[in-house]
């Protein structure tokens, strides 16, 4: 079993799985302890169950030329592919190609982290006051909520334009506008650090649900169960690494998947969740016979069809962001809401949030509901609010959160370690290579910590 001597890792989602690969090349031992059945945390894809292609139910997108993910990937012998396609955009006269781009960048672009931190929407109100109801302007500006909040699941009252722009910088970095997927999704990235830890010694318990870390100085004990919280064990050991999500880490003691401290964390380290916050996603995957799309042409000047639709972005209430498999050319639409709309759809049952998503695109892309339901062949959805090791999406720094990530990631007298997407200090939250840096970031700490 544990030799007290290994180096035990709470969490095998992307961040946990990246530093036991290190550490375990570096030739330490590694025990990483995961509540879920399954690795990978927020990186969960299934096959579909009638043809071979991915189905994401967490995180789909590479979001740039990051090396975090494509040099693991490349290793692999994986097939990645960019995201190429058209966006299309719903307007009161109908669809049409989207031309809100430009006037989105022009506002974030203005947002200045040498001004004093103040919320998105403070901001906007700041520098794009309209008294006059200008109706450009008042559109771009509900755009660039929409982005602010659909891509960062954030609430754009809370969230910080300092933090937003740290995060346009590091995305510029690595052409963040640039999209890209694996051939067989985020399983791939799973796979090349199965192989990288297969060759060191890493091992990993599932089922194994950490409850409670009593902590001095150079030693830890960790007590554990495995759904059943009357059978419970402890394993002892020198130093642990924490990357459970952040809304996990915040939750209150007693409560499943939750981890009380004892003694509690440092008074800085607690100060700096506050400064953080999740947001939620609700996605569902809807896979019909055929691209039935492809048989659209929106009923306005344009002579295109949906066949080349990559995205497709509306106002809609619930579902107001759509994407197609584009470049492939598979049967599958992805409906995305976030914020708001995930909240609102957080109050219905799984049968309604699908019958709401297929009612949104048939009003959307100008269909009959029941040619699309016709069409319908499976769903996919994945409830991340409720699953009691995410409760929610992925993290955003709120109004002066400048420090946050830094002293969320600070070790802990060199005996706990923290990782995971919340603590990544490079201006990636809430992404899969910024978990990895994480990951990478904690290794090095860890290796230097048992040198010293
Ligand atoms: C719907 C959705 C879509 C997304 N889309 C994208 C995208 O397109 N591109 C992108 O880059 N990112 C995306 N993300 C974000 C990305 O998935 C995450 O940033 C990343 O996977 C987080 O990795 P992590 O290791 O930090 O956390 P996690 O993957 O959450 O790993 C933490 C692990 O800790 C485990 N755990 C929790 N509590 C305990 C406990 N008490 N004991 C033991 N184990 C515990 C969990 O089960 C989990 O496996 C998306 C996320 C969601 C939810």
């Amino acid at each position: 079993m544990h030799n007290g001597k290994e180096i035990v890792i709470i969490g095998a989602g992307i961040a946990g799985l990246a530093a036991a690969a290190k550490l375990g090349e570096a030739g330490l031992s590694v025990l990483v302890l995961e509540a879920r059945d399954r690795i990978g945390g927020r990186i969960f894809t299934q096959k579909n169950t009638t043809s071979e292609f991915p189905i994401e139910l967490g995180a789909e997108f590479i979001h740039g030329l990051v090396p975090e993910i494509f040099e693991p990937l490349l290793e692999n012998g994986s097939e990645i592919t960019e995201v190429e396609g058209q966006s299309w955009c719903v307007a009161p006269e109908g669809l049409a190609p989207c031309k809100f781009f430009p006037q989105v960048d022009a506002i974030l672009e203005k947002m200045n982290d040498a001004a004093p931190d103040e919320s998105f929407l403070a901001f906007l109100e700041r520098c794009f006051p309209n008294p006059d109801h200008e109706q450009k302007l008042e559109k771009a500006k509900r755009r660039a909520i929409a982005y602010v909040s659909g891509f960062n699941a954030a609430d754009p009252g809370l969230v910080g334009t300092h933090w937003l722009v740290r995060g346009m910088r590091a995305e510029k970095k690595v052409e963040g506008h640039r999209a890209f997927r694996s051939g067989n999704g985020y399983e791939d990235l799973l796979n090349a650090f199965r192989k990288r830890i297969a060759r060191t010694d890493v091992r990993i318990h599932t089922k194994t649900i950490v409850e409670r870390i009593n902590w001095k100085p150079g030693q830890v004990e960790v007590t554990v169960h495995n759904g059943n919280s009357e059978a419970k064990s402890v394993l002892t050991t020198s130093n642990v690494l924490i990357t459970v999500p952040l809304a996990v880490l915040k939750a209150p003691s007693g409560q499943l998947g939750a981890i009380e401290f004892v003694p509690q964390l440092p008074a800085e380290k607690i100060a700096s969740l506050g400064k953080v916050e999740t947001g939620e996603i609700v996605r569902v995957v809807l896979q019909f016979r055929d691209r039935f799309w492809e048989r659209i042409t929106p009923g306005n000047d344009s002579p295109k069809s949906l066949s080349e639709m990559s995205f497709l972005f509306s106002e809609d209430e619930f579902f107001p962001t759509w994407w197609t498999s584009m470049p492939k050319k598979l049967p599958i639409i992805t409906g995305w809401a976030a914020f708001r709309s995930a909240e609102q759809l957080g109050r219905l049952d799984r049968s309604h949030i699908i019958k709401r998503s297929l009612e949104t695109l048939a009003s959307l892309v100008g269909a009959s509901l029941k040619v699309i339901e016709n069409q319908l062949q499976a769903t996919y959805f994945y409830d991340w609010q409720r699953d009691p090791f995410s409760r929610g999406a992925y993290s955003y720094g709120k109004v002066g959160a400048n420090a946050a990530q830094k002293a969320l990631a600070a070790p802990v007298a060199n005996t706990l370690f923290f990782a995971g997407e919340a603590t990544d200090t490079t201006g990636s939250n809430g992404t899969v290579h910024g978990a990895i840096a994480s990951g990478y970031r904690v290794a090095k700490e860890i290796i230097y910590a048992r040198h010293t």
